[in-house]
This record gives C-alpha cells, structure tokens and sequence, in this order.
C-alpha cells in the first residue's frame, strides 16, 4: 500500500471522509488552520499512522508563510502535545490524545467564523455542503439528494455513508461478492479513522 508519510497526504486524502479533506483543503488554500482544527485534524492524521516526525514536518510545510521561528514558538508544541511527547498529564504521557471521534465531532465545539474543524454534514449550509461533495468529486444527484435528506433529518452519520458506499461502489461491490469482507467490516461508520481504515484497505 502507499506509505503513510508527510509527502504523501495529498494522494492520501483521497480516502479521509469530508471533514478531513474539508481540513485538509482549507490548509492548502490558506496555508493556515486555527486551533481545533489543527487539533481535529493532527489527532486523526496520528490515527493514520502518520508518525510524530512526519506530523511535524507536515505542519510545517503546511504553514508556509511563517518562519520557523514562529511555528516552533507557536505550533510545534501543540503537535508534540497532541501525540503526548509534552505535557504534563502523566496518564496521557506517551500516547497522547486519542482522534476524536464523529459523535464527538458532531456535538463538541461547533466551527465559528473561519475555522474549518467540525463535520460538514451538521455545519455547513446545503448549498455549501453540496459545492464541497462536488467538488471532492461526488457529483452524482440521487447521492447529492440523499445527503440533502439525510441532512435534513440531522442523520448525518448516514450522509457520510452514503458518500462512502458512492466512493467506494466498485470495490465494495467486490468484497461482497468474494465474501473477504463480513457484515462486522461493512457496520455504519461512526469514526473518521474508521472512514479512512476501509478506505484504505479497499484502494491498497
Ligand atoms: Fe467526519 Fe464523521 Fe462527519 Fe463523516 S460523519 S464527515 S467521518 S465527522
């Protein structure tokens, strides 16, 4: 499979369900994340497997209109953090914090003005929900209409599958049919790392 490095997150985030490439798309735009979305997006990029050096460097390439005297006072800290490297919480030293999951990322810290952490399903308008899927590449209308009613219906954990099973129709097609995946590999998706683990094993 494509090896989980800095380099490599662009080909990557082909897999990551839309609130990460929501994250990871506004970073390249504006070279810039504010401080849950960093936090949102390091905590499920750790979850990848994406190492705490790799994560560092990504970062930093990431935000690349500072000098490294200002990513190494401001940010790399809360990178280190994240992974537990830092801190002081002795139970947390070591492993850090764990990626938050969609149940926690529906309901905690709604995104305000300018901050792109959150799940587009709940937080964006449908309008802007639906440039993103198109543009992402989800253009299909029963499935950009589905999402619409899933949304209206606040499931949004259903939109997400849906986009999902549209992502991933042939593949999936496949593994049902070889039987190499079971009911317990094809259960509702209710985590982003999850999203990306099926997305992964499915295209690699
Ligand atoms: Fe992310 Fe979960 Fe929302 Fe899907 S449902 S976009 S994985 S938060």
């Amino acid at each position: 499979g494509a090896d989980i490095s800095s380099r490599n997150v662009d080909v990557l985030s082909a897999s990551f369900p839309l609130c990460m490439q929501h994250l990871h798309r506004s970073l390249r735009r504006d070279s810039h994340l504010k401080h849950y979305g960093r936090l949102q997006y390091t905590l499920f990029l750790k979850g990848i497997g994406l190492n705490l050096e790799e994560c560092l460097i990504f970062w930093r390439q990431g935000f690349n209109k500072i000098t490294d005297d200002t990513f190494n006072k401001e940010y790399r800290y809360n990178v280190r953090h994240a992974y537990g490297d830092v801190g002081g919480d002795s139970n947390r030293r070591g492993s850090g914090y764990s990626p938050f999951s969609c149940q926690r990322i529906l309901t905690e810290h709604p995104p305000g003005p300018g901050e792109a952490h959150g799940c587009p399903y709940r937080h964006f308008s449908v309008e802007n929900l639906t440039n993103l899927l198109t543009a992402v590449g989800v253009r299909d209308s029963d499935v950009l209409r589905g999402v619409k009613e899933d949304k209206e219906k606040m499931k949004y954990h259903m939109a997400c599958n849906r986009v999902f099973e549209y992502a991933h129709k042939q593949e999936l097609k496949r593994v049902k049919e070889d039987g190499t995946w079971g009911a317990s590999q094809l259960e509702t998706i209710v985590h982003p790392n999850e999203y990306f683990k099926r997305s992964y094993l499915l295209r690699n």
